[in-house]
């Protein structure tokens, strides 16, 4: 990183200009350091940093992603949704846990023929993380991204944790393995028996905005979610000019003509 990269953050506020010694700002970007240090703690900012909830606000584009938890009845599977986002082309993203990839093969496959779908893995049983110490946790998490890597030669890079709990070892395990951790910053809550599809439309008419990430279920738990989605995509979203795109994107692109 250059000196400049490194002033440019800490020191703007103090207002150094181009005629400044490159000593003066080596000190500075020194103190800008400790102050760094001092304020956030290397804890609390290197762990925080690595949790994904959303992604830049200055770009018209948000992600449907869909978790593929096990389940213990049923289908396991919204045939009937994937249908419609591969029919219409709508870009999403899938968490697979490993559980549901050994029973789901053939599914496993569909959904990585298709090419504007990204996946990631959601752990190998669906644990609770935090209760979990660091081996067992790296074990969840590990499984999972080796088997789709050894039976589907897929390396993913995305990882969803179960229940969207995590904590700082999981932060940690999942920075070692080369991962992103995503979670959501807008709930659907499409596995709710009580919710209609009009309940859920509204909590995301409020809710959802340029960078949202919004979370839905492809196992066949969410009871609305195909015409959801059919009706945000078709409506909401065009409305508000959002375009859906995968976690992906919605990261390390921001087409340019979307982000003005
Ligand atoms: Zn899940």
């Amino acid at each position: 990183m250059t000196i400049d990269a490194l002033s440019r953050p800490l020191t703007g506020g103090l207002g150094y200009t181009d005629g400044m010694s490159v000593r003066s700002m080596r000190v500075l970007s020194g103190i800008g350091m400790l102050v760094w240090i001092w304020s956030c703690g290397p804890d609390q900012g290197q762990a925080q940093a690595q949790v994904i909830r959303s992604g830049p606000s200055t770009c018209k584009t948000v992600a449907l992603t869909f978790d593929l938890c096990p389940v213990r009845t049923g289908s396991g599977y919204d045939e009937s949704l994937i249908k419609l986002l591969a029919e219409r082309q709508i870009p999403a993203t899938f968490f697979m846990s490993g559980k549901w990839m050994a029973s789901h093969q053939a599914q496993v496959r569909a959904l990585l023929d298709v090419p504007f779908f990204d996946v990631g893995t959601h752990g190998q049983v669906h644990a609770h993380l935090p209760l979990l110490d660091m081996e067992r946790q790296r074990m969840e998490i590990e499984r999972a991204v080796t088997m789709l890597e050894s039976n589907y030669h897929r390396r993913a890079l995305l990882f969803r944790p179960p229940y969207g709990e995590d904590d700082d070892t999981t932060v940690e395990v999942v920075r070692t393995l080369g991962l992103r951790l995503i979670l959501w910053n807008v709930v659907s809550g499409d596995p709710d028996p009580e919710l209609t599809q009009e309940a859920i439309e509204a909590r995301l008419t409020q809710t959802v905005r340029s960078g949202s990430i919004i979370v839905f279920h492809a196992n066949g738990r969410g009871r609305h979610t195909r015409a959801v989605v059919e009706d945000l995509t078709a409506e909401l979203l065009p409305k508000r000019g959002l375009k859906p795109v995968t976690i992906t994107e919605l990261l390390d692109h921001c087409p340019a003509d979307s982000a003005r």
